[in-house]
C-alpha cells in the first residue's frame, strides 16, 4: 500500500485507555446465551509470523506464496471451517503478463444473519524499494510485519474459530497480490481486493455484501511499539464503523489503537469502501522497516499482535 497524503504526526497516547478487562470476557450474544471470548495468544501469532517468513518471500506466483496458500487452506480444513478459493490473473508478470493469484475466503459461524469480514493480504512485496542500502532495493521484502502480521492474526483466529464456534457469521479474507505496485502507482496495488470487491454481486461470489456488518483490514499490526490511528479513507467513508471499532478497542484497554485522524493510505479496504461496504484499515504506517529487507520477525512483538488479535476476537464473539 502507499500513502497519498503528507503525514501529519499526531501522538496522543493515553486517549484510548479505558477499563482494562481480563483475557476472557463473558457477555450476552444476540441469541441471549453468554459467549466466552477465547483468549488470543500473541505468542502463537508471533510463531505464525515466523512460520510464514520461513517459507521465503510470498510474492504472487512464487513457491512461498503457494506454500502459504496451502498452509491457510490446511489450517481452515483442520478447524472444520468452510473454504472458498477465488483464482484470478494479476498482471504482474513480464510485460504485464498474467500471474495466477488467489484470494482465500474462510467462513465460520451461522450461515444466515449478519456477518463480519476480517481481511489481510498474505502476499509480500517483490522489491525492498525503501531499503537504506540502494544495492538491496531489488531484493524481496521478508514481509514479517507487511503481510505476515495480519495474516498471522487471521491464521490464529482460524484456530480459535475451530475450537469455539462464534455466535455470528464471520468471513476471513486472505487477499493476494496487494503489494506489487510501484510507488505512486495505485493501479499496481491491491489486485486481490479489487477483484474480490468487483465480484461481490456476481453469481457464485462466496460473499454476500448485503449482510456484511463491516470489514476490518489488518495490515502492519505486528511492529513492537506499533501505533494505529484512524486511517483517512476509513474515517471519511465509513466514520460510524471506524468509530465503533476504535470504541471497542478503547473499551478493552488496547492502547495501540489511537482514536485520532491518521493519513490516507490506499490499501485493500478502499475497493470495498468503493463498493459500499463499511471498512476500516487498522494500519501502523510508521514502521521504519516498511518495504525494506529489515522487515523481519525479530522486530515484531507478541504484545502488538495480541492487541490486534484481542480486538478482532472481541468483535467476532461479542457482536
Ligand atoms: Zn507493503
Amino acid at each position: 500500500m502507499f500513502s497519498r497524503t503528507p503525514f501529519v504526526a499526531r501522538r496522543l497516547r493515553g486517549l484510548a485507555v479505558a477499563a482494562v478487562l481480563g483475557a476472557a470476557v463473558i457477555a450476552p450474544a444476540h441469541a441471549g446465551a453468554p459467549v466466552a471470548v477465547p483468549a488470543f495468544s500473541g505468542d502463537r501469532a508471533l510463531d505464525l509470523v515466523r512460520r510464514q517468513c520461513a517459507l521465503g518471500p510470498r510474492t504472487p506466483g512464487s513457491a512461498g506464496n503457494l506454500a502459504l496458500r496451502a498452509m491457510v487452506i490446511d489450517a481452515a480444513r483442520k478447524a472444520g471451517l468452510r473454504v472458498s478459493e477465488q483464482h484470478f490473473s494479476a498482471p504482474l508478470g513480464p510485460k504485464g503478463s498474467g500471474v495466477d493469484a488467489c484470494n482465500i475466503i474462510v467462513s465460520a459461524g451461522p450461515e444466515g444473519g449478519e456477518r463480519l469480514w476480517l481481511a489481510a493480504h498474505y502476499d509480500t512485496r517483490p522489491w525492498a524499494d525503501q531499503d537504506p542500502v540502494p544495492a538491496r532495493r531489488t531484493e524481496p521484502v521478508p514481509g514479517a510485519n507487511d503481510g505476515g502480521s495480519g495474516t498471522a492474526v487471521l491464521l490464529h483466529l482460524i484456530e480459535l474459530l475451530g475450537a469455539s464456534p462464534p455466535p455470528r457469521g464471520v468471513d476471513l479474507l486472505f487477499l493476494d497480490a496487494e503489494d506489487s505496485g510501484r510507488q505512486h502507482d495505485a493501479a499496481g496495488f491491491c489486485h486481490g481486493s479489487r477483484y474480490l470487491a468487483a465480484s461481490l454481486g456476481a453469481f457464485g461470489s462466496p460473499l454476500d455484501a448485503t449482510r456484511c456488518r463491516g470489514l476490518v483490514l489488518l495490515d502492519m499490526v505486528g511492529r513492537a511499539g506499533a501505533r494505529v490511528p484512524q486511517e483517512g479513507y476509513s474515517l471519511a467513508l465509513a466514520p460510524d464503523w471506524t468509530a465503533a471499532v476504535f470504541e471497542r478497542a478503547a473499551g478493552l484497554g488496547l492502547d495501540m489503537f489511537e482514536p485520532v485522524p491518521g493519513r490516507q493510505v490506499y490499501d485493500d479496504h478502499v475497493p470495498f469502501l468503493q463498493a459500499g461496504v463499511p471498512a476500516v484499515d487498522l494500519i501502523d504506517f510508521d514502521d521504519p522497516r516498511w518495504h525494506t529487507t529489515a522487515d523481519r520477525p525479530e522486530f515484531c512483538s507478541a504484545a502488538s499482535l495480541q492487541q490486534a488479535g484481542r480486538l478482532v476476537a472481541d468483535l467476532v464473539y461479542r457482536p
